[in-house]
């Protein structure tokens, strides 16, 4: 079995863009409102030929627990607990918000490995906006732009050792 990757975040940081960049595709949607993808959508990342792994696309973690937000929180949820390495993607222009904070704290419970991807970095300080979610304390944090396909090769590298 290849190993598996899980993209998680709250709704419109670039989720569905980085799982595209990755698998080279349109498979997943993206939208400029939040909440389109209500359910995990796998794809295979072969960008190296040699270290294929899947990777899974998730709706998003959002505040509300009821109805569909709920069955999407739900399917992150899963898709973290049979994930290999969560990439946990969070918004650089945004920077943190409480919503992320809320995704932290589960995410450490889970006590799954995963790596803070800071997402639409492109025309900002790479670094400063790397140090803005400095407080979260992620062994691995990437200024990426995944809409430009910036730093995905970085990240791939980061990646490929854990898996
Ligand atoms: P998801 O809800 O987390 O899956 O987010 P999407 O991938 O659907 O993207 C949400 C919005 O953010 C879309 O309008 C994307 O075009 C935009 N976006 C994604 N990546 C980037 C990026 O690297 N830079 C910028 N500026 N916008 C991005
Ligand atoms: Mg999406």
């Amino acid at each position: 079995m290849l190993p598996l990757v899980a993209l998680v975040g709250r709704p419109n940081v670039g989720k569905s863009t980085l799982f595209n960049a990755f698998t080279r595709t349109r498979d997943a949607l993206v939208h400029d409102e939040p909440g389109v993808t209500r359910d995990r959508n796998y794809g295979y990342c072969r960008l190296d030929e040699e270290h294929p792994f899947v990777i899974c696309d998730t709706g998003g973690l959002s505040d509300d627990e009821e109805g569909l937000a709920g069955a999407t929180a739900k399917q992150s949820r899963s898709a973290a607990e049979e994930a290999d390495l969560v990439l946990f993607v969070v918004d650089g222009r945004e920077g943190p918000s409480a919503l992320d904070q809320t995704i932290l704290k589960w995410l450490r419970k889970t006590g799954k490995p995963f790596f803070l991807v800071v997402n639409k970095t492109d025309g900002l300080d790479e670094q400063a906006c790397v140090n803005e979610f400095a407080r979260f304390g992620a062994e691995v944090v990437l200024p990426i732009a995944a809409a430009h396909q910036r730093g995905v090769p970085e990240l791939l590298q980061q990646i490929l050792p854990r898996l």
